[in-house]
């Protein structure tokens, strides 16, 4: 059935293309499918506005199409489901907003729920190994007895104002204002009583008890995200997500740099010179490690392996322990005699390893 796209946007045939662009302007804004939901007719005439605009609007189709009735063009052909928000939105672009004052799409659009933030301290040894944390988050979450609609059920009519159309429209001199309705807020739906349960906001707040895991090696400040677990979206969309950050507690002597473990052992100086093996901490509980004869302050002896599992499973820190060589600062008068011993059974093979030093400094004095 040929279409009349001159009486479709009720123009004559000689119209201007200034009133086929008013004539379009109107008759898309009375049948957009936001202002019409659910109606089948709305979206048809829509259909058919944008497809008798999109012709008569180009001067090269709407000669075909006086001349033949019908236009001819690409593979596509008219009619098709190429119509609709496209030409609309073209046609309006970014005025469509203001020309609403706010649109009423992107109004009732669903939207995502706002994330939440939390903190959660854990001991040291928990970041090594990984845990659990049952944390309690204070967020809202979707309404049950009106599953979001701030209505109690059944309680949803057509908006008796706007009519169902969400919008309120006003003469004013030349200019047809159209603002959202009022009563509905341009839903077009109105709300005869509200959720006794929460009161018509759709969400109600809730303490919601939640177990998280931590994973094994995760650091200080590092922050863990769980899908969906914030507040409740609006209009029907997600849930925010919740963000925990994770403050892990300083430990009495150990110290994390990266995946390696830290320890700082203080022995003292008989135990570097004469060497021993010592019980030390570890991440896993103990260990004995030997001091070899002869070491110096500040050696440090690495336990391959023995560190934080990197949080992401890649590969495992080693544990680094440092000697912090310890000098008496009081003794006895037999520690001194058998100090003073020591000192005259030694000479310069004695302090090897600082022996071009001290070389360089007798040189110095002499
Ligand atoms: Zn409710
Ligand atoms: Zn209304």
């Amino acid at each position: 059935m040929a279409k009349d796209y001159y009486e479709i946007l009720g123009v004559s045939r000689n119209a201007s293309d200034t009133e086929i662009k008013k004539a379009f302007r109107q008759l898309a804004l009375k049948y957009h499918p936001d202002r019409n939901p659910g109606n089948k007719e709305a979206e048809e005439k829509f259909r058919e506005i944008n497809e008798a605009y999109s012709v008569l609007s180009d001067p090269q189709k709407r000669a075909q199409y006086d001349q033949y009735g019908r236009v001819l063009d690409n593979n596509q052909g008219f009619g098709g489901d190429d119509f609709g928000f496209s030409i609309f939105e073209e046609f309006f672009g970014d005025t469509f907003g203001s020309f609403f004052g706010g649109s009423t799409r992107s109004r009732n659009k669903p939207r995502k729920g706002s994330n939440i933030e939390m903190e959660v301290e854990i001991e040291f040894e928990e970041s090594a190994k990984g845990t659990k944390k049952q944390i309690v988050v204070p967020k809202t979450v979707v309404c049950k007895r009106c599953g979001g609609t701030g209505a109690e059920p059944g309680a949803i009519i057509t908006c008796p104002r706007c009519n169902g159309t969400g919008q309120f429209v006003q003469r004013q001199g030349f200019f047809t204002m159209a603002t959202p309705c009022p009563d509905c807020r341009g839903t077009g739906k109105f709300v005869k009583e509200h959720c006794n349960e929460c009161k018509g906001e759709g969400s109600v707040r809730e303490r919601k008890s939640l177990e998280i895991k931590i994973p094994a090696g995760i650091e200080d400040e590092m922050i863990l995200r769980i899908t969906g677990e914030g507040n409740s979206g609006i209009n029907g969309g997600p849930n925010g997500d919740l963000f925990v950050k994770i403050k892990v507690k300083k430990h009495k002597f150990f110290v994390r740099k990266g995946r390696d473990l830290h320890l700082d052992l203080p022995i003292s100086f008989v135990d570097a010179i004469l060497g021993k093996e010592i019980n030390i901490p570890t991440l896993d509980g103990s260990e004995t490690i030997k001091i070899k004869p002869g070491s110096q302050p500040d050696d440090t002896i690495v336990l391959k392996g023995k560190g934080f599992q990197d949080v992401n499973g890649y590969g495992l820190g080693n544990m680094v322990i440092t000697l912090k060589v310890v000098l008496p600062t009081h003794i006895n008068k037999k520690q001194k005699e058998l100090l003073e011993e020591f000192a005259k059974n030694s000479d310069e093979d004695t302090y090897k390893k600082h022996k071009s030093i001290l070389d360089r400094i007798k040189e110095f004095f002499s």
